[in-house]
């Protein structure tokens, strides 16, 4: 698993920086002053620059406001309005400079703008000081939404995503499946083998987590000191059952020695509750049944799952 990035670890050199201009002389002399410090791309048409923001996930967008067709200031409005790419710092590059222009930039979401012709200096710490702050924020998200300990993202990304899953889910009609995954008796783990191990384990058993919960749309959590959640899109109660069951079994696999279990080995205790899609359901509603499926597991003995089909009227 990814470690979580420190603060030291901006790697301003792996940016990918996509300048857009449509006169080729501007984007061979551009490119020629950015080239040797940063990865650069170059496209002459503003009709691609949504498309390449997906395909090269462009740190900093370099753009030419007179371009062809469809002019660098609605090619930046239309990046503002993404939702996944309003965080992509634009610069303009213009001849033109007069009052009205240099606002109309500000408007469409510029962060700065260079005039042409290009002085290399002015345009190298530009870019470089856009990219620095760029790299920060991106540092800063990664920070917020990750636990430190395992890595696993952590409860504050856990609203979000669950959030907009739900939403998708109820608008393609399609089951999804919430597990809450806690330790067995981790209490007397940590009692009996100091807290540093039990650190050790918890990190051994989130790479596994993550290891065993591999489509792309998963998402695994850290939700709090030993428990864990996994949201499963587009997974109905049969497939809820297969993961729980999956993680069971890698879980022992492991052969954590623990001492207080009744088979000597760690083990873990699932709470699963899928909700159908058809009609939408709150967040904290269905946590709340993965969270009593869990207690059920636990009541029953622990080192088991129990499955149950979560519906907005639930209640136990
Ligand atoms: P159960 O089988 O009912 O889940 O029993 P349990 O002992 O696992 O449950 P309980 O909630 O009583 O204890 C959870 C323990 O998890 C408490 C604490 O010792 C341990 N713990 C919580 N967060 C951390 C952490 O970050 N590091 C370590 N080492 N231990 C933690
Ligand atoms: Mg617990
Ligand atoms: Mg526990």
């Amino acid at each position: 698993m990814q470690p979580v990035a420190s603060s030291t670890d901006l790697k301003l050199n792996d940016s990918v920086i996509l300048i857009v201009d449509d006169e080729p002389i501007n984007t061979t002399v551009i490119e020629s002053l950015l080239a040797p410090f940063y990865k650069t791309h170059t496209t002459d048409c503003g009709e691609n620059v949504l498309h390449l923001c997906e395909t090269l996930k462009p740190d900093l967008i370099l753009l030419d406001v007179m371009l062809g067709s469809m002019s660098g200031l609605d090619v930046c409005k239309l990046l503002k309005k993404h939702s996944q790419y309003n965080d992509i710092p634009v610069i303009f590059i213009t001849a033109i400079m007069d009052q009205d222009d240099q606002n109309r930039c500000w408007q469409a979401g510029a962060v700065d703008f260079v005039s042409k012709p290009v002085y290399g200096a002015t345009l190298l710490n530009r870019v470089k000081a856009h990219l620095t702050l760029k790299k920060q924020a991106d540092l800063l998200k990664s920070l917020c939404e990750h636990d430190s300990l395992t890595g696993l993202n952590n409860r504050r990304f856990l609203q979000n995503t669950l959030d907009q899953n739900i939403r998708l889910a109820v608008r393609n009609d399609k089951a999804l499946s919430v597990l809450m995954l806690d330790i067995d008796y981790f209490k007397q783990y940590n009692d009996s083998l100091g807290h540093q191990q039990g650190d050790e384990c918890l990190k051994r058993v989130a790479d596994e987590i993550k290891k065993s919960v591999n489509r792309p749309t998963d998402t695994t959590i850290r939700y709090g000191g030993e428990e864990f959640l996994c949201v499963l899109p587009d997974t109905d109660i049969q497939g809820a059952q297969f993961i729980a069951h999956k993680l069971l079994a890698n879980i022992r696999k492991l052969n954590i020695e623990h001492p207080h279990a009744t088979s000597g080995v760690l083990s873990i205790s699932i709470g699963s509750a899928t909700f159908s899609g058809h009609e939408a359901i709150d967040t904290d509603e269905l946590i709340r049944c993965a969270d009593k499926a869990l207690y059920q597991a636990k009541h029953q003995g622990r080192n088991r799952c129990v499955c149950i089909l979560a519906e907005p009227s639930f209640s136990f």
